[in-house]
C-alpha cells in the first residue's frame, strides 16, 4: 500500500451547498474572520471561473445560464476551470456545487478527476432548511436566475450534496463538515469553517 504523496502546501477547503444556501454571504464573512486572525486565505468561485471562459467562448450572457448548456459543453468548462484553479497558492477555499440540476439531470460538479486534481483536505456542506433556501433564493430574484424548486426538490438536492460528499471524502481522503447556515446566523458557520485553517 502506498499513501498518496501530499505535497507541502497550503490549506484546500471545498464549500457546496445548493443555490441560495447561503455559500458565497458565509465565505466572504469566514475570509473576514482569516483575515483578522492574520490568516491569509484566497476565495475562488468554480462558478465564476467557468462563466469567465463560456463568456470567453460566447456561450452565455449570465452566469445562471449555464446550467442549461448541453452537459458536454458544461464538462468541457469544468475541466478548463479545474486547470485555473489548481493553479492557486496558498490555502484556498472553493466555492462550488456537488451537484448541479441541469436539463438532463444532476451533473456532479465536482467529478473524481476535479476532485483528485484539487485534492482537497475539508469539504463542507452547507446545509439549511428549504422553506428558507426558497426564500432566500426569492429575495435575490432580481440579479440572480435561480431555480423555484419545492422544498421536497430541495431536499432532494440537499440529500445528493451529503451523498456526493461523502463520495469525495473516500475517494480522496478530506475531512467532512455538515455545517448549518441558520436563518440571521451566517456568522455561526463562518466561524466554523475559517477554524478549518487554524493549526496543522
Ligand atoms: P449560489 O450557489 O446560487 O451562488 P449561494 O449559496 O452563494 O448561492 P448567497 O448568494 O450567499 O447563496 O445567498 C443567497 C441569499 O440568502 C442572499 O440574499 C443572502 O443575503 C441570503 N442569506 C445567506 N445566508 C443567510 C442567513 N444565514 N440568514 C438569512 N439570509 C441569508
Ligand atoms: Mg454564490
Amino acid at each position: 500500500f502506498v499513501m498518496p504523496s501530499v505535497e507541502k502546501r497550503g490549506k484546500i477547503v471545498i464549500v457546496t451547498g445548493v443555490p441560495g444556501v447561503g455559500k458565497t454571504t458565509v465565505l466572504n464573512a469566514a475570509l473576514d474572520l482569516c483575515r483578522e486572525s492574520g490568516r491569509e486565505v484566497s476565495l475562488l468561485n468554480y462558478g465564476n471561473v467557468m462563466f469567465e471562459e463560456a463568456s470567453r467562448r460566447g456561450l452565455v450572457r449570465a452566469r445562471d445560464e449555464m446550467r442549461h448548456l448541453p452537459v458536454k459543453t458544461q464538462t468541457e468548462l469544468q475541466l478548463k476551470a479545474s486547470e485555473l484553479i489548481r493553479q492557486a497558492k496558498g490555502n484556498v477555499i472553493v466555492d462550488t456545487h456537488t451537484f448541479i440540476n441541469t436539463l438532463k439531470g444532476y451533473m456532479p460538479g465536482i467529478p473524481s478527476w476535479v476532485a483528485d486534481s484539487l485534492k482537497p483536505d475539508a469539504i463542507v456542506l452547507l446545509e439549511a432548511d428549504p422553506e428558507e433556501i426558497s426564500r432566500r433564493r426569492m429575495k435575490d430574484a432580481a440579479i440572480r436566475m435561480r431555480e423555484a424548486d419545492s422544498p421536497e426538490r430541495i431536499t432532494e438536492h440537499q440529500f445528493m450534496g451529503r451523498s456526493g460528499a461523502a463520495a469525495i471524502s473516500v475517494q480522496t481522503g478530506c475531512t467532512v463538515v455538515i455545517a448549518k447556515n441558520r436563518e440571521g446566523a451566517h456568522l455561526e458557520a463562518a466561524k466554523a469553517i475559517a477554524s478549518l485553517f487554524e493549526g496543522e
